[in-house]
């Protein structure tokens, strides 16, 4: 059963200012109906998707470097995941894998116990949110060793609810107002080069000894997990400089602290690699992957060790939606996208592209300070090239240039001012070429104009 829409063309077109007319009632309807506390970043409402394209209900069709933040990998409309998922509608939306079983949800987990990096036996619990994964990961953690302490680190992002608030770093949007937040969660320095305050080569032995020292001030031997994004996402999409990881996976080695990697931002073919942590050849105790999973419905997952996974007293871990048969088909489809390597292929393509247009604005411009990323994970970040003094209005102000034109980017960082690229793996070459021109040359007309940009 397929259905009949024809696909979109894959170029970037502008039929209306945006947002458009018809956007632009949807909005003042939606701020009459929906909470507030809702953020937005382009008030344009999407009428189909497909590959590259966002096309909006005013026939706008804009460039998609978004991916619904790093979860359309495969496509918003990947015909193997529309395939499967329609299969499974046919038969059952629901049983609750935790009252009556189904065959997906152990299919899932064995792709996962396969693929993911570590050559143990390994067992996989499935949720539905990444806050999920990361919370049950904790949970596992705390009941396999006894210990209650949590160590996470500078400028992570780990989620919303309250555990996850108080792992993840930024205060706002993420934390305001919305305390006291669990205890026992402790943050240590992160080895991000950039902005490493005695020069980037220090990076990786200064934070480790930052490690260590944090540990011994809170008891190392009291700590159940460390958590670590293997390349920070909404903390800037910051690659941690070399060795810092696998360091860090000795540390918890020596003072037996089970090693978290939250792959739910770059995992899933994201870097170019299934899992980023592979480009630094480190291996977590448990890995938590959401986000690209299902390629836009809901699933995630915690994938560890079989005696970690298996420590938890049965009934302990669940949840109604928990590992749901619609998002376990999608998973599927995604897998199977991946198959033959070509979208891990496409990932180091759309680097070394995206590398080739905007690296040359380091010198040509006044307000680059880095080009970083990995794969199809790519940022910008603008600061003062001399004193690395944050440039979070001009970060905005260009987003805002590229959204007039049609372009999707996302604004990230702990200080706002680093723009982030995740386009659908599957994205042609042209239309990447064309959103990249379009970026590029926001960044330049800011650079020349800056004030005006500030404006804005
Ligand atoms: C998005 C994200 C989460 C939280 O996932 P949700 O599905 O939004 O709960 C956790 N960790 C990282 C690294 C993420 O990027």
């Amino acid at each position: 059963m397929t259905t009949s829409l024809s696909p979109l063309p894959q170029s970037r077109h502008l039929a209306t200012a945006l947002p458009g007319p018809k956007s632009a009632l949807l909005h003042s309807q939606r701020v009459e109906q929906v909470t507030s506390g809702f953020g937005i970043t382009l008030p344009v409402f999407i009428d189909r998707a497909d590959r590259g394209i966002l096309q909006d209900v005013d026939g706008n069709r804009l460039v998609d470097f978004a991916s619904g933040i790093a979860v359309t990998s495969v496509g918003a409309a990947n015909p193997q995941v529309r395939a499967r998922v329609a299969e499974q509608l046919e038969r059952f939306t629901h049983t609750c894998f935790m009252v009556t079983e189904y065959e997906s949800f152990t299919e899932v987990a064995a792709w996962l116990n396969k693929h993911t990096p570590g050559d143990f036996e390994k067992r996989t619990a499935l949720f539905s949110t990444g806050s999920e994964a990361v919370e049950n990961a904790v949970k596992i953690a705390r009941a396999a060793t006894g210990r209650q302490k949590v160590l996470v680190f500078d400028d992570a992002y780990h989620g919303r609810t309250m555990l996850t608030m108080a792992m993840t770093a930024k205060e706002n949007p993420y934390k305001k107002n919305f305390g006291p937040f669990p205890t026992d969660v402790y943050r240590a320095p992160m080895a991000a080069p950039l902005r490493w305050s005695t020069g980037a080569h220090n990076a990786t032995a200064e934070a480790l000894a930052g490690v260590e020292q944090t540990l011994a001030e809170h008891d190392a031997e009291n700590f159940a997990a460390m958590v670590i994004e293997p390349i920070q996402g909404e903390g800037g999409f910051i690659v941690p400089s070399s060795g810092f990881l696998t360091g860090l996976r000795q540390i918890a080695t020596r003072h037996g602290i089970v090693f978290v990697i939250d792959e739910i931002q770059a995992g899933m073919g994201r870097t170019g690699a299934l899992f980023a942590s592979e480009h630094e050849g480190v291996v977590g105790d448990l890995i938590l992957t959401a986000k690209a999973l299902a390629g836009g419905l809901p699933l995630s997952a915690v994938t560890g060790r079989a005696e970690l996974m298996n420590a938890v007293h049965t009934g302990g871990l669940g949840g109604t939606y928990a590992g749901n048969p619609l998002a376990c088909a999608a998973a599927l489809g995604v897998f199977e996208a991946f198959a033959d390597g070509t979208l891990l292929a496409n990932a180091r393509a759309i680097e070394a592209t995206a590398r080739a247009a905007l690296e040359p604005l380091l010198t040509g411009t006044a307000i680059v300070a880095e080009v970083r990323g990995r794969g199809a994970m790519l940022a910008v970040e603008f600061a003062d090239q001399d004193t690395l003094e944050p440039l979070p209005d001009l970060a905005k102000a260009i987003a805002q240039r590229c959204h007039e034109q049609g372009v999707l980017v996302l604004v990230c960082g702990t200080y706002g001012n680093v723009i982030r690229l995740l386009p659908p793996l599957v994205i042609g070459e042209e239309l990447l070429a064309d959103g990249l021109q379009v970026l590029a040359e926001s960044i330049l007309a800011a650079d020349r104009e800056p004030v005006a940009a500030v404006v804005v």
